[in-house]
């Protein structure tokens, strides 16, 4: 019998994280991790931790929504709670435009499926009281066509991504919240892209019942914590009326380690699952750094840097076709076309850390979550161009960095 060696110990090295997500953690945030103390789920400083994350998260989410909290695990925990409430049989209504709002509607498609729809075909079942809309890679869902939907099918809820990080849009929220709000439809939203990126406040958009994001992009806590989740009064009576499959993503349920407990705020959270204090301080350092950025600064920086790095992509002949601020995605110029995933797949085997689109067309996807600063721009900008002459592009890298000269301000021809 051979024996299994036991591996030596893993190291896994430092990368340029130039992607839709995850995003470079800051310091301060791994250090609240590493410094925390071992502590149990009941303890008095984790509790605490947790009350004052919440109450974080409402401000950074611009909401009163006391169901508003913190589901352990990626952007999919946060998303699996969101949607819980969605029952077999119930009539939704999902609109698709990309790899993420795609799994958002399979997810759906799995919750509102019957026993039959599930049996016909298990992992990815087709109810017919689930109508999936969808809208070509590379556009947004307008209001007009959320409209058009919700008016002919009258669900109980409709589903959109705000940002599509697949294609790199931006979704309709005004239009979709309006339009739920007209036909008296729940919206639950996708926000995984936007939060902590975008300066908007739940409580503006009334017809969205239910939100969902994740600790790795907007929010920078990938050490693996928590996804905000938050839930209007609305959304609680109906799951509290009809119930959900699921202890541990149960809305309610979950709310009450968070010290949510009969739909208010409670003096301290009661046991839910066993959470981890290295996870809430990192959780509630990330949170805080948010803060002291400040929302509309913060949404500010990225809008200024995306402009940057948009100029200079173009400037090296590439088409690009997104319109979020965290990232570009970009069709290669002609005598590179059809090579993106090898070009890639170069990037990533030197450390710079950039993606293709996850689902047809083939595109480039280079972010710049925590890269908000005119070297780290620079920084993506040089490695992207000289991964293009290394494969025989033939472009100019001179002519990109005189245009993030020009956006940043300086001459530098005359540097
Ligand atoms: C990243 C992303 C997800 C998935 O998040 P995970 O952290 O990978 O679970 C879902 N929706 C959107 C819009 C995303 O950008």
């Amino acid at each position: 019998m051979t024996q299994t060696a036991i591996p030596s110990a893993l190291t896994i090295p430092e990368t340029l994280a130039a992607g839709p997500g995850p995003g470079n953690t800051d310091a301060r945030v791994l250090a609240a991790f590493a410094n925390a103390g071992l502590a149990d789920h009941m303890q008095a400083d984790v509790l605490r931790g947790m009350i004052e994350c919440k109450l974080m998260l409402r401000e950074i989410w611009g909401t009163k929504n006391v169901h508003t909290f913190g589901v352990a695990g990626t952007g999919w925990s946060g998303l699996d709670c969101l949607f819980s409430a969605i029952g077999p049989g119930d009539k939704v209504v999902a609109f698709v435009n990309g790899t993420f709002s795609g799994i958002d509607a399979l997810t759906v498609r799995m919750k509102a499926a019957s026993r039959e729809n599930l049996a016909a075909n298990s992992l990815d079942p087709k109810p017919a009281n689930v109508t999936v809309i969808t809208v070509p890679h590379g556009q947004s869902v307008l209001g007009e066509v959320v409209e058009a939907a919700l008016a002919a099918h009258k669900p109980t809820w409709a589903v959109m991504a705000h940002w599509e990080t697949g294609s790199g849009r931006i979704n309709d929220l005004r239009g979709f919240s309006d339009a739920c709000e007209r036909h008296g439809v729940m919206g639950l939203v996708d926000a995984v892209s936007s939060l902590g990126i975008e300066d908007f406040a739940i409580d503006d958009f009334p017809g969205v019942a239910g939100w969902a994001s994740c600790p790795q992009k907007g929010v920078l806590c990938l050490p693996l914590t928590y996804a905000p989740v938050s839930f209007t009064d609305r959304y609680i009576a109906h799951l509290k009326a009809n119930g959900a499959s699921t202890y541990v993503h149960h809305p309610i349920l979950e709310a009450r380690h968070w010290a949510i407990i009969d739909g208010k705020d409670a003096a301290a959270g009661t046991y839910h699952r066993t959470h981890s204090g290295y996870a809430v301080a990192a959780f509630h350092e990330a949170l805080r750094i948010n803060l002291q950025h400040g929302k509309a600064q913060k949404a500010r920086d990225y809008a200024f840097h995306e402009a940057a790095l948009r100029a200079a992509v173009i400037a090296l002949g590439c088409d690009v076709t997104s319109n979020m601020t965290s990232l570009v995605v970009l069709n290669l110029p002609s005598a590179l076309a059809g090579r993106e995933k090898e070009l890639v797949q170069a990037c990533r085997a030197t450390g710079f850390g950039i993606w293709p689109t996850l689902s047809e067309p083939v595109q480039v996807r280079i972010g710049i979550l925590n890269q908000l600063s005119e070297a780290a721009i620079t920084d993506i900008v040089t490695r992207f161009a000289a991964a293009m002459n290394a494969m025989g592009g033939k472009v100019d890298a001179s002519a990109a960095l005189a245009a993030l000269g020009r956006h940043y301000g300086r001459d530098m021809a005359a540097e």
